[in-house]
């Protein structure tokens, strides 16, 4: 399918929602004239299993968005560390910002956020998750200027996210048994457990027995299975699934159509959903029931929106899937999951998941009966980010400058593209 950007939100305010009123207003132009990238490192505190690898310590891309007004936001790219889950990774998002986002934004003013999508997909194909962390960042900076929380800019309505747990690849079942029950007793509204061939139809009813017949349970496989593999998937059809999640292909929509025809289970997209068009595509061929949104895959937040207008008008339940995000990032999935839409609970696990301590201040917390609140009482992000700490877990960084914006006569302020070496 073309890439038919007259269809999207990003080439206009989106028409019907209460967000364009604020967005067409002045105070949300964008006019960037800085972008400093940074990279942190952040151990998990218990290492993350899925079908396609193991991850043990994060490298976590960060962006500084600075306009011309010197008004900053802080936004995240969420590329791992390995081209596992898609093509892109931290090292080729960084070479991406430099060489081709961010001489696109930078020294340039946008009526508003939503002008930068056609900007960043003109003649330019790919790296949506290096576009994603300065798209996204430029609706932080717009709300922000607004003073309006980021939520609301996008059309948020909610102001409590129910919220899931994914559960990594385990060694034995009783081990996985162990987490889905902690995780039950801690409120969750929904365990997803991974699975991959042979941690797959024992895991999944191992979970069930231990934690009854009303739990939410899913699974997602991040592509470990082949249509041939259809009647193995159809076992776990007994254990009442709320989805199966991109069991086959990562760019597939035929087989599995073909095999949701086989499954009473809904099938959920994750990999295969990379934009608004590809979600048009789904519910014509029938490829799965639900769609796993996350900002970072589809390009920003123009196509995330548009994403879940194209599912809200079918009557198609999204969800916000995560990308073991810092506190940063966890701001922007949680403000795209307020969207009415979003029907289904997001994985959005409070920090203490994942870290001994984040880099936001106040750290993401989820209630005993799995909500996270939406920080609706301040503007932007909506949490403070925590600099200093920022600064100690940096190991490398580089400052992209407007050429306008660089005094001729600063040598030590470069220019977009130049590197600078780490503090
Ligand atoms: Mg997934």
């Amino acid at each position: 399918m073309t890439d038919s950007l007259d269809r999207r939100p990003g080439a206009a305010p989106p028409p019907d929602r209460g967000a364009s009123a604020v967005a067409a207003d002045a105070g949300t132009r964008v006019h960037l004239v800085r972008l400093v990238l940074r990279e942190i490192r952040l151990t998990l505190r218990e290492p993350f299993r899925i079908s396609s690898g193991l991850v043990t310590e994060r490298r976590i891309l960060l962006v500084e968005l600075t306009d011309a007004d010197g008004v900053t936001v802080w936004a995240e790219c969420v590329a791992g560390e390995q081209p596992n889950y898609s093509a892109e990774t931290i090292d080729t998002a960084w070479h991406a910002i430099e060489a081709w986002v961010a001489p696109r934004v930078l020294g340039r003013a946008f009526d508003g956020p939503w002008a930068l999508r056609p900007a960043l997909e003109r003649d330019f194909r790919g790296h949506p998750m290096a576009k994603a962390a300065v798209e996204m960042g430029a609706w932080a900076l717009a709300a922000e200027r607004a003073a309006v929380p980021l939520a609301r800019l996008l059309g948020g309505t909610q102001r409590a996210i129910p919220t899931g747990i994914s559960l990594g690849i385990q060694a034995h079942p009783d081990l996985l048994v162990d987490r889905a029950r902690a995780a039950q007793a801690a409120g969750y509204r929904k365990i997803k457990l991974k699975i991959q061939p042979g941690a797959d139809v024992a895991y999944v009813a191992a979970v069930r027995a231990a934690v009854g017949p009303g739990v939410a349970l899913m699974a997602d496989a991040n592509s470990a299975y082949t249509i041939d593999d259809a009647e193995h998937l159809a076992r776990l059809d007994e254990f009442g699934l709320t989805m199966i999640e991109q069991p086959l292909g990562r760019d597939d929509l035929v087989q599995h159509a073909a095999l949701q025809r086989r499954l009473r289970t809904p099938l959920c997209l994750d990999e295969s959903i990379t934009d608004a068009d590809r979600a048009r595509d789904m519910l014509a061929l029938g490829s799965g029931r639900i769609v796993n949104i996350k900002p970072g895959r589809v390009g920003g937040f123009a196509s995330s929106v548009a994403i879940h207008d194209v599912c809200q008008a079918a009557g198609v339940p999204v969800w916000a899937g995560g990308m073991l995000e810092s506190g940063v990032g966890r701001a922007y999935n949680v403000a795209l999951a307020s969207l009415p839409g979003f029907t289904m609970p997001g994985d959005l696990s409070p920090s203490a998941r994942y870290w001994a301590r984040d880099v936001v201040t106040p750290e993401w917390t989820m209630s005993a009966d799995g909500l996270v609140t939406v920080p609706l009482e301040r503007p932007g992000l909506g949490v403070a980010v925590d600099v200093d700490r920022i600064d100690d877990l940096t190991v490398r960084t580089q400052q992209l400058d407007a050429p306008q914006s660089a005094p001729q006569s600063a040598p030590q302020s470069a220019p977009a593209g130049a590197p600078v070496p780490s503090p």
